[in-house]
């Protein structure tokens, strides 16, 4: 119907890459409420599969643990069951993925086959030097996805019993996790430069500027 075929078309589909600690997932949430898109977050699919205890969680566990990256194979075929549901007609808000020339190859052939493009590939840079702070001190809210950080978003005193600070957030898996950044994820920028779509945006300072930096990113 028309009704449909105008909802395709306004719906916006953006994918968020940047080093771990940049604020997608900060900024994820603000997009998401806006655009009113999904937030597919791989790594909080991987978490909840831990949480969960089934087997793709047990597999996901020891490469999070250890700050490596999950097998694109296993990540691959959880993004294309995810992108298969409905609710991504009105668009999406991919976090997290791809983050492997290979994911960025299947994500391509996915929508393709659809005849869908991407409308937005977001670069977060943050350099290193600020990552390892950030990620340390990094704590979130279960029940409400909240991020926080103990110095720069100090969480209010009465959220302090039920905050969450995520295994890999370590020192010794954020080195892992930048270096995995690095020769894995960064390269695949290039690609997405060649098709136009990239907008680099600076991820530091305070939540509200990176908010208002992306706004301006987008148009
Ligand atoms: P994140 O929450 O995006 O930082 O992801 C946490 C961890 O989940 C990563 O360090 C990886 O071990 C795994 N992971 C999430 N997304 C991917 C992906 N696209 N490819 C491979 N591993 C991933």
């Amino acid at each position: 119907s028309s009704e449909s075929a105008q909802e395709e078309s306004s719906a916006m589909r953006m994918i968020f890459i940047g080093p771990p600690g940049a604020g997608k997932g900060t900024q994820a949430a603000r997009l998401v409420a806006h655009y009113l898109i999904p937030h597919i977050s791989t790594g909080d699919m991987f978490r909840a599969a831990v949480t969960e205890g089934t087997p793709m969680g047990q597999e996901a566990d020891r490469y999070m643990k250890a700050g490596q990256l999950v097998p694109d194979e296993v990540v691959i075929g959880l993004v294309r069951e995810r992108l298969a549901q409905d609710d991504t007609k009105a668009g999406f808000m991919l976090d997290g993925f791809p983050r492997t020339r290979p994911q960025a190859e299947a994500l391509a052939e996915a929508l393709n086959a659809d005849n869908l493009t991407l409308d937005a590939v977001l670069l977060l840079e943050v350099p290193d030097e600020l990552i390892v702070e950030r990620i340390v001190g990094r704590r979130s809210d279960p029940e409400t996805g909240e991020i926080y950080h103990l110095t720069f978003n100090p969480p209010p005193a009465e959220l302090a019993d039920r905050l969450v600070h995520r295994k890999d957030d370590t020192e010794e898996a954020v080195r892992s996790r930048l270096e995995a950044y690095h020769s894995m994820t960064a390269p695949i920028v290039p690609f997405y430069e060649g098709e136009g779509v990239l907008k680099r945006v600076n991820g530091v300072g305070r939540p509200d500027d990176v908010t208002s930096a992306i706004r301006a990113a987008l148009g």
